[in-house]
């Protein structure tokens, strides 16, 4: 049976680490997720000025901070995606892309995507359309993907499937230089349409169409709706109260992916408010025992 934590942080950002710190300090068994590199939104401010403490710090000098931060208080981050997250009661199970995990709270941090989903994206999900290629894999042996990603760490994700694919098309979505394996082929274009019929069979891009199986969109973030099902929205945010609980028992958010303003300084403290809930909940869930 694997590890009950008490809380799962999903979300490396200023609200995520907070939320982290936070739970160390109210002695909670917990695990964040993310990545080493905290969130690329720090990383690539050129000068923050409205970060108590740290006036005309650019974004990788506070990064820096944030991580000292975490090894002084011996927090690590877990580098996993969280997929999927299904509440079951009186825990919730997340799937990860490489192995599940099961917390009793969880506090969902992971920022917001500004993309618009592609046309026909929504339409196609789940038949054809997916966010995970490893998870998914075997249901594409000896088939044509397409692998639209936002982040150069998924290039991992494009050499495994190509393993399993007869074809691997890989769109690059960012700028740096792409090192995937030699069988995969790197197409460098704008995606403007998915279609298909029952299935995908085809994205439209700007200058050319590719005929594929499955299309894999692979963002930083996953839609709250689509990574923990049942959530209740305000728009594209999750709604929240005060205590940054959500409308799920034991679920709770905190940062940008509960609305505007964006801002270091108030997805930090939200992710501080949103840990004390958790607690609280969990201290109210052990008195009812
Ligand atoms: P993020 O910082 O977006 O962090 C989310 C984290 O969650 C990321 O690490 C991501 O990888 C991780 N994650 C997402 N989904 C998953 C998943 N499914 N599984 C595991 N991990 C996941 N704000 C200011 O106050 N001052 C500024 O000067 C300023 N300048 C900015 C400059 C730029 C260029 C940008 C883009 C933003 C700027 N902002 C600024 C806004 C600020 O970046 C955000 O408000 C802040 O980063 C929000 O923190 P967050 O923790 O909510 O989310």
């Amino acid at each position: 049976m694997s590890e009950r934590y008490d809380i799962a942080i999903i979300g490396s950002g200023s609200a995520g680490l907070s939320a982290a710190l936070n739970a160390s300090i109210r002695k909670k068994n917990f695990i964040i997720f993310g990545t080493k590199e905290l969130s690329t939104k720090l990383v690539k401010a050129h000068k923050v000025n409205n970060y108590l403490g740290f006036y005309g710090k650019s974004g990788a000098e506070i990064r820096d901070e944030f991580a000292k931060h975490l090894e002084d208080m011996n927090i690590d981050i877990e580098e996993e995606k969280i997929n999927n997250i299904y509440s079951m009661g009186d825990y919730f199970a997340l799937m990860g892309t490489n192995k599940t995990y099961e917390a009793s709270s969880i506090i969902l941090a992971t920022g917001v995507n500004f993309g618009k989903p592609f046309k026909g994206e929504e339409e196609f999900l789940g038949r054809g359309v997916g966010y995970c290629a490893t998870c998914d894999a075997p249901l594409y042996k000896d088939k044509v993907v397409t692998i639209i990603s936002y982040n150069k760490h998924e290039e991992a994700e494009a050499n495994f499937i190509s393993s399993i694919a007869s074809k691997v098309y890989y769109m690059p979505m960012y700028k740096e230089e792409v090192e995937v394996d030699s069988n995969i082929e790197i197409i460098k274009d704008i995606p403007i349409e998915i279609v298909g019929e029952q299935f995908v069979n085809k994205l439209i891009l700007k200058n050319s169409e590719i005929e594929t199986d499955g299309i894999f969109i692979l963002r930083d973030s996953i839609s709250p709706g689509q990574l923990v099902p049942g959530l209740e929205l305000d728009g594209n945010h999750v709604a929240v109260d005060r205590l940054m609980k959500t409308n799920l028992p034991g679920c709770f958010a905190a940062g940008d992916i509960v609305g505007v303003p964006y801002q270091y300084i108030k997805a930090a403290g939200e992710g501080n408010v949103a840990a004390l809930s958790a607690a609280s909940y969990l201290d109210e869930q052990k008195r009812k025992k």
